[in-house]
């Protein structure tokens, strides 16, 4: 693990994990490549940005020159975290996803075959097993994703495991459920609702808050792909799941109490198309073969979560306020449908 190259490394669960690989003693240096969309930003890397350990490129994952100059760099690992990220803007603009995060994905193993790369750790999600109306997906169910931002997911994530089958890439894929935590960019539901309950402004639930999720705190998360590019076999897939199952409406009840909110502050909103209803995973492969195991309990994480947007203001006013062009694909949103939280 002498050097890491992480794709995506300016976003929300990237830079917390170059964070935690800055200070991994085996690992002499890391290497970003980030094409600073709407949702990267170099501060998130905070005072890593600066490690003599850090080299940061600036440059889109799909360029492959650029690419190939990058792998040719030396690194012997991948992490490839860069992706279109909210399903909310997904919506009518499947295209762009599908190119980022499948043809992207592409040419990373393209290059990383050429130059021989050790480990190729693609991150991806549990959407890509689509909405379950009960039990629990294994790394053995099928993928039915049905959103354009899972469906584009789904890709990568067979274009990945296609590279080991026929170029013997040692790919391993990790799918996560949803991530929360501090530095996340305050579109998804988490810190779209805090930031703005924050400010006394109210929220729009889909659907009676009806849809259940699996809540991740992003340290956990960051922990579990650590374990897959140490220890993860490759060819394997690898479920990272926290403790909690929960409706959105429940969330919201969590998220509300943090912010010393009441329930008026809800209004109820017609769900947007196709918004699965239901996601679940089964992490027991993980814990069990990797020693995985999410630490943070949700009201402790949910806590903490809203005390760094509370301390850090500057870190997202900018963005709420709209200073910050925030929504290059925004057009391609359904209107008329309030907060497309994802
Ligand atoms: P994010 O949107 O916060 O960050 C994505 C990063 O990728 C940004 O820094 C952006 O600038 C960069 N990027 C986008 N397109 C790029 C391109 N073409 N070339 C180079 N860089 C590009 O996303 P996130 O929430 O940190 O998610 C990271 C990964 O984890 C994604 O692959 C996502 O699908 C997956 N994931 C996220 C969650 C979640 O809840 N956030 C859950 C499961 C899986």
């Amino acid at each position: 693990m002498e050097h890491v190259l992480v794709t995506g490394g300016a976003g929300f669960i990237g830079s917390h994990f170059v964070k935690r690989l800055i200070t991994a003693e085996d690992v002499a240096r890391v290497t970003v490549l980030d094409a600073l969309t709407y949702a990267g930003h170099v501060e998130n890397l905070g005072t890593a940005f600066f490690s003599d350990k850090l080299r940061f490129v600036h440059g889109n994952v799909q360029d492959a020159d650029l690419v190939n100059d990058v792998m040719a760099s030396g690194p012997t690992a991948v992490v490839h975290f860069a992706a279109e990220s909210h399903v909310g803007r997904s919506y009518g603009a499947a295209r762009e996803f599908l190119s980022t995060n499948a043809l992207g994905t592409q040419v990373l193993v393209d290059a990383a075959h050429r130059h021989t790369i050790g480990k190729f750790v693609h991150v991806s999600t549990d959407e890509v097993y689509g909405p379950l109306v009960q039990g629990s997906a294994t790394e053995q169910a099928a993928l039915r994703p049905s959103v354009p931002y899972a469906v584009s997911k789904a890709a990568g994530d067979l274009v990945a495991l296609g590279a080991y089958q026929t170029l013997g890439l040692p790919v391993c894929v990790t799918r996560s459920s949803n991530n929360y935590g501090p530095y996340q960019y305050p579109e998804k539901i988490i810190p779209l609702f805090l930031t703005r309950l924050l400010r006394g402004m109210p929220v729009t639930l889909h659907d009676r808050g009806q849809h259940v999720r699996n809540w991740l705190h992003v340290e956990d998360n960051c922990a579990g792909i650590e374990a897959v590019l140490r220890d993860g076999k490759p060819g394997e897939v690898y479920n990272l799941g926290g403790g909690a199952d929960l409706s959105s409406k429940d969330l919201t009840g969590y998220l509300l109490a943090v912010c010393g909110a009441t329930w008026d502050a809800v209004t109820y909103i017609p769900d947007r198309p196709a918004n699965d209803i239901r996601y679940s995973i089964d992490w027991a492969k993980a814990r069990d073969q990797l020693g995985y195991r999410p630490k943070r309990r949700l009201e402790d994480g949910l806590a903490e979560t809203a005390e760094w947007y509370r301390r850090n203001p500057d870190r997202w006013a900018p963005i709420a306020r709209g200073k910050i062009p925030a929504v290059p694909l925004a057009r391609t949103i359904p209107s008329g449908k309030g907060s497309p939280h994802a």
